[in-house]
């Protein structure tokens, strides 16, 4: 493993490779604004009644569904979060051909927002939502409108996000599009997520080459071939300014 300290070799190892896929998570927006899970100032450090793994779970969104509505809507649905340079950087790749997918945790939908085409959203995406009664779906304004459990105009069904709450399985089309990608790439980027939450930690397995980009260290540095300590974002924005 070679630990990184200029930006000048970052780029070096970036320019060289032509097949490049990224692996983020919640690190990547923590500059725009929403809080990770596992930083200082991340939701499991916010002191609530309930940890976030409990609530957005499966069996309390379906038994507590007024409790899951106002700590989603508070904490990541009403903080109208716009990309950052991260996101931005990675949306430039992909247009001069280097990147060839997105590969995220995240459920936020800032990588489609800056502008990046092939997103593969492990976890799914906050803008989509269907009544699980009737199966109308929603956009992401139709949920703004509440403040507690949110009801289907049509029937008064519950409105479930299509996220993939704990306790629920992933898609597997989106798995196995996820593999392909990471197999048939030069350079995983992984940048921005402890890599603690499986199946997607498990993806580095299919990586030919890994460079992470982190703000801490994860268990998983070992495995990646270069490693570089900062934040994803400036990082990036450094990176573009080269
Ligand atoms: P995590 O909270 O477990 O870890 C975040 C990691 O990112 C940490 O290693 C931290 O040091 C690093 N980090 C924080 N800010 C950074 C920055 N500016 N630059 C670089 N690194 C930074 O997050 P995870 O690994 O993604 O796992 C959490 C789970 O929660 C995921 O499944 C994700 O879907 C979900 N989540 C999503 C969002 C979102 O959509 N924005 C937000 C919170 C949690």
């Amino acid at each position: 493993m070679e630990t990184i300290k200029k930006i000048s070799r970052l780029k070096e190892i970036i320019d060289a490779s032509k097949n490049i896929v990224f692996l983020g998570g919640a690190g990547v927006s923590t500059e725009s604004g929403i809080p990770d899970f596992r930083s200082p100032d991340g939701l499991y450090n916010q002191p609530y009644k309930f940890s976030p793994e409990k609530i957005l779970s499966h069996n309390f969104f379906f038994n507590q569904p007024k409790i899951f509505y106002e700590y989603y809507l508070e904490k990541i649905i009403n903080i109208n979060p716009i990309p950052n340079y991260g996101h931005s950087y990675l949306a430039d790749l992909e247009r001069k051909g280097k990147l060839k997918a997105v590969v995220t945790q995240n459920i936020d939908g800032l990588h489609y927002d800056a502008g990046s085409i092939n997103v593969i959203e492990l976890h799914g995406n906050i803008h989509h939502n269907h009544c699980v009664k009737c199966g109308k779906y929603f956009d992401l304004d139709y949920l703004k409108k509440f403040t507690g459990t949110v009801r289907c105009d049509d029937c008064n069904g519950l409105v479930k996000p299509d996220v993939v709450l704990y306790g629920e399985q992933l898609d597997e089309n989106t798995l196995s599009k996820a593999i392909e990608a990471i197999e048939s790439s030069d350079l995983l980027i992984i940048g921005g997520t402890s890599l603690n939450v499986y199946p997607a930690a498990g993806l580095i397995r299919y990586a030919n080459k890994i460079l992470l980009i982190n703000l801490t260290r994860t268990s998983k540095d070992i495995y990646c071939d270069y490693v570089y300590y900062g934040k994803f974002g400036e990082t990036c924005k450094e990176l573009q300014e080269l």
